[in-house]
């Protein structure tokens, strides 16, 4: 079963109403660029081939409710009483569709609201730095859009999506994740420049040169919306107010030497991360252009040492993941998403697969960490309507 299906089954148990339509938006991987984002620099994410699926009947008040796989309860809203409950928070996971309804009624004033019963399915595993957040908002948001006659594009769709995490549901994350789920590309990464959100799609090239992305789900939970994600962002506020400039994207490494005269040692080294991660990203593009995959490797775990050494956002897990695959064989490994838990990804060649993923489980299982969840992730398409 496929989370449309899952998503079809599930609406039918909450009315009679046939489907109007089923849309869905994938997970993504960050290849390389990782908080990057908020600092309006760049990054390289791709869509997955794991989606999550939305199911929609209209209904003839003006009562959104929504239902997922994830939640026995169905939680109901009447458009009127919407702005006040997404003020009063306290939502939980029906925050991100209802966040999303929210924000699109906002962006789009020619939109028609009008009532619809939603059910939610999805094979993104959470919390586990492959964005079921964005898939839940790419889905949602498409379907919204089509069913209001909202017409708004992707990049509006997605930074509706942002506004719903970050207003909505209160998580502060850039905008990437959303960009990434709905502009997504089989075979291909989206090259995203987070200040003008002009994209690129670059391609990528693994199956051909007989590469696969290896995700390595260490189980170990994340909280975006709490400390440490907060504190980095704060770092690098401040290291751009004592530059004088808007974000950590103006400046390159050539300013490196000055950050390390006017900003104390923890400050420095979180900024070294964003300067030197935006150089890496353009590298990788580059590399990949020219060259191919097998040429970006070492760019991806430059990448992963300087999030452990100098951003502090990874755990014993990761770094373990990323060490055993590059002892496999991998030709780079980092961790991906926002850090302090998720995921690692590796790039290896596909005959090393196997005998990788017995690698991660054994190494895991002798430094007595839980068995982690180890699986390859394809490049896939972006949001779409499937019915
Ligand atoms: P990540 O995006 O890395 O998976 P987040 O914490 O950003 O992790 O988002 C996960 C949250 O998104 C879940 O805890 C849940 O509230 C919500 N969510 C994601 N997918 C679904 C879904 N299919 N149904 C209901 N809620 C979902
Ligand atoms: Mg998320």
């Amino acid at each position: 079963m496929t989370a449309v299906d899952d998503a079809r089954a599930l609406l039918a148990t909450l009315t009679d109403t046939p489907a109007a339509g089923v849309w869905s938006a994938p997970g993504r991987a960050n290849l390389i660029g990782e908080h990057t984002d908020y600092n309006e620099g760049f990054v390289l994410p791709f869509a997955i081939a794991q989606r999550t699926a939305a199911a929609v009947a209209l209904r003839d008040d003006d009562v959104i409710r929504v239902r997922s796989t994830f939640s026995d309860d169905a939680v109901e809203v009447a458009l009127a009483d919407l702005d006040a409950r997404i003020a009063a928070s306290g939502l939980d996971w029906a925050g991100y569709p209802l966040g999303v309804a929210w924000a699109l009624r906002a962006a789009a004033p020619d939109a028609t609201p009008r009532g619809v019963d939603i059910a939610l399915a999805s094979e993104v595993p959470v919390g586990a730095g492959l964005s079921s957040s964005a898939a839940i908002e790419g889905a949602v948001a498409s379907a919204f859009n089509d069913v209001w006659g909202a017409g708004l594009d992707k990049v509006a769709l997605a930074r509706v999506g942002r506004t719903a995490e970050n207003d909505a549901v209160g998580a502060p994350t850039g905008i990437m994740d959303q960009m990434a789920s709905m502009l997504g590309e089989a075979d291909a990464a989206t090259f995203l420049d987070c200040r003008t959100l002009e994209t690129r799609p670059v391609t990528l090239g693994f199956a051909e040169a007989g590469l696969a992305i290896l995700v390595v789900d260490t189980l170990v939970e994340h909280a975006h919306s709490s400390g440490g994600y907060r504190e980095r962002r704060a770092s690098c506020e401040k290291g751009a107010a004592a530059f004088g400039v808007p974000a950590l994207r103006d400046l390159t490494v050539d300013d490196l030497p000055r950050a390390a005269e006017i900003l104390d040692d923890v400050t420095f080294r979180r900024v070294r991360h964003i300067v030197t991660e935006n150089q890496r990203v353009l590298d990788t593009v580059a590399a990949l252009d020219a060259d191919g995959p097998r040429a970006i490797g070492d760019l991806l775990t430059a990448s992963h040492a300087s999030m452990r050494d100098d951003f502090e956002i990874s755990v014993p897990e990761l770094d373990l993941a990323v060490e055993t695959a590059l002892a496999s064989g991998a030709l780079g490994a980092r961790m991906t998403g926002g850090g302090f838990g998720g995921a690692a990804i590796a790039l290896l060649p596909t005959e090393l697969v196997p005998a990788a993923t017995d690698a991660v489980q054994a190494a895991f299982a002798a430094s007595g960490f839980r068995a982690p969840n180890v699986f390859t992730v394809t490049p896939s398409e972006g949001a779409r309507r499937d019915a």
